[in-house]
């Protein structure tokens, strides 16, 4: 029997190897995009023809390459962005595996045009399926555009796999977009058939988004930002007003790179919780950066997700930021910017993509790594940050993520650890020389030094409430005062199966109740604040509400109780109350986390700002 290994030719191996890394026109629109960030460029054009079946190509005014480096690039593994496997662990750049050109140049024929600044001609080269058909020098603007023209047209079958034109274009927008949204300073543009779709001029990232997502977001935009020396956020989430029906307007971004995470996604649906309607989508645009090193490193071009090092810390670190943000915005509104008007009339931007790319989010991509930009302020502004732990407490023990479950137990309003500094300015504002003045039994007017604000007495007190009996459960029971004359209550049968399952923690929010056989209880000890012969109806009523709750499955039973009690025990509206009484209600409401909602997610005070006032006047 004769051998029978051989060695595959150059370009059959380059072939099955861009499989991994050119599975459609929009990969390569990805590397194409990615290379000319890497380069440098401040302007980048993508130009698609027949949903880049026919061609893709980016052209940028980034540095440019040499004659030598031009013919390299399309090497396998030829990349000027590592050198060693060390290098791995700091990448800063988008690329790295110097597969991208390569794998192009398999699979397409490819036409490369670069000069580098410091010279005066630049290069030519044309491939085909890896192969060099013609190089020569050429007269052009110090840049590169390379083109990538029929692609799949030496493999048949991949040809054939690729989706409609509407769908890869769909594809193409998606990534388009994903490096758009991470570069604001870059212009970018995308033509697809001559049409121009995207026009995008440099600007902040409020605009980018604008730009990209639709003006109806320009005023409904909150800003997110919190830098530790652990990681920092920044970036936008869109009003709880402006969430979706349909996921869609969602981004995430590590270090400049877009990636999809569920876990942290279902960290920001944590945020918006009980803000908006459960089937709704909020948008958000937000990038995190960290050192690379708190990253787990997966080179392998087909993982989909990023891991990080220490997943909760990230996860409650998201949350608080974006509960913060959203806390905010009702106290400080975002004041909206002027939009170049001739921006406005691009059809990208007034008929964005969304609808369409809507339909798309099984479309995903990968970036396994980190880009430079944002690293370098993170590390120049690491003296001056506040240390991560400052600002991240573990959440309570019931309520922590999970690392080995992707989707944690909701911890909805779990309150943020730290008092945003906005809170107690607000309260230390609320002057205490002015009396506070009760309106239709209901409403608090409160003057603070930037005008005035109404608090809705029944609302604050829900939330004052439901702060405290979290701590309650977190080990600061509530002091139970004890009957002198226990009452004895009857519950339906299914009613006592509840009521038992929840003595334990009943317990700790200052109920002592007893089981008592047959369907009885006796009520051994209220909280103090219950009224003395008012407990059994207390209870049953809170029992009513938390039956209620039951058949939200995304609460825990705990949850479902705390929200029941602070609901069944708030003052209500229509009650008259002492000075005192209000003194100590706006006090309390602003020690809390969350100050500005109930934990369902109505406001508790809205904020009536003295210069407002007086522009409505006329003043
Ligand atoms: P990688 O980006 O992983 O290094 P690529 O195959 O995408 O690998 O590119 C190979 C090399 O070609 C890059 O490292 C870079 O030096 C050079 N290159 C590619 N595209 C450009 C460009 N638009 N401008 C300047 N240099 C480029
Ligand atoms: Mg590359």
């Amino acid at each position: 029997m004769p051998d029978i290994i051989q060695l595959l030719p150059d370009n059959i191996a380059n072939q099955i190897a861009a499989g991994e890394v050119i599975q459609r026109p929009a990969s390569a629109v990805k590397e194409l995009l990615e290379n000319a960030v890497d380069a440098g460029a401040t302007q980048i054009k993508l130009v698609v023809n027949d949903a880049g079946k026919a061609l893709v190509q980016v052209i940028d005014n980034g540095k440019g390459m040499s004659e030598t480096d031009a013919r390299m690039s399309f090497e396998r593994h030829a990349t000027s962005k590592i050198r060693n496997i060390e290098d791995l662990f700091h990448i800063k750049t988008m690329g790295f595996r110097g597969e991208a050109l390569a794998s192009i140049a398999a699979v397409a024929q490819v036409e490369l045009r670069s000069k580098k600044e410091s010279e005066t001609t630049g290069t030519y080269i044309e491939i085909d399926n890896s192969v060099v058909k013609k190089q020569e020098a050429i007269a052009m603007e110090t840049g590169t555009s390379i083109a990538m023209k029929n692609l799949f047209f030496n493999v048949p079958a991949r040809r054939n796999f690729l989706k409609s034109n509407p769908s890869e274009l769909r594809h193409i927008v998606d990534e388009f977009i994903r490096v758009a949204m991470s570069f604001p300073d870059i212009f970018f543009s995308l033509t697809s058939n001559g049409q121009q779709v995207f026009h995008l001029e440099r600007g902040t990232l409020k605009q980018r988004i604008v730009q990209i997502l639709g003006n109806n977001y320009s005023s409904k935009l909150v800003n997110v930002q919190e830098q530790t020396d652990y990681m920092n956020i920044y970036g936008f989430v869109g009003k709880p007003e402006t969430a979706k029906k349909t996921r869609g307007d969602q981004y995430f971004f590590v270090n400049n790179r877009f990636i999809k995470s569920a876990y942290l996604n279902h960290a920001v649906m944590g945020a918006f919780d009980s803000m908006i309607a459960k089937d709704s989508f909020p948008m958000y645009t937000l990038f995190i950066d960290l050192d690379p090193a708190q990253l787990d490193i997966n080179v392998h071009p087909t993982k989909q997700e990023i891991k990080f090092e220490d997943e909760k810390i990230v996860y409650a670190f998201v949350q608080s930021a974006v509960k913060h943000a959203l806390a905010q915005f009702s106290i400080s509104p975002t004041l909206d910017f002027e939009l170049d008007s001739t921006i406005q009339q691009l059809d990208a931007v007034s008929k964005p993509f969304t609808e369409e790319r809507k339909s798309s989010v099984a479309s995903s991509s990968l970036y396994n790594t980190f880009s430079q930009k944002n690293q370098a302020h993170f590390i120049e502004n690491k003296s001056e940050l506040k240390h991560w732990r400052d600002f991240y407490e573990p959440l309570p023990k019931e309520q922590s993520p999970q690392t080995s479950d992707p989707l944690p137990a909701p911890n909805q309003s779990t309150p943020v650890s730290n008092h945003s500094p906005l809170y107690s300015e607000m309260c230390r504002q609320v002057q205490e020389e002015t009396p506070l003045q009760q309106m239709h039994c209901t409403y608090i007017l409160a003057q603070n030094d930037a005008g005035f604000i109404v608090i809705h007495q029944q609302n604050a007190h829900e939330r004052i409430l439901y702060e405290r009996f979290i701590k309650a459960l977190d080990g600061k029971p509530i002091a139970i005062q004890q009957s002198l004359f226990p009452q004895t209550m009857e519950l339906a049968a299914g009613d006592v199966v509840v009521l038992k399952e929840l003595l334990p923690d009943l317990h700790y929010l200052g109920y002592h109740l007893e089981p008592f056989g047959n369907n009885t209880f006796v009520i051994q000890g209220t909280p103090a604040d219950v009224d003395q012969g008012n407990e059994k109806t207390a209870i049953e009523k809170m029992l009513e509400q938390y039956k209620h709750f039951s058949s939200d499955l995304k609460y825990s039973k705990r949850e479902k109780l705390l929200r029941s009690l602070a609901w069944q025990q708030a003052i209500k509206a229509g009650r008259a109350l002492s000075q005192k009484e209000m003194r100590s209600l706006v006090q309390d409401l602003f020690t809390c986390s969350l100050p500005n909602i109930t934990p369902n997610g109505k406001p508790t005070y809205t904020a009536f700002k003295k210069y407002e006032l007086d522009r409505m006047f006329g003043r």
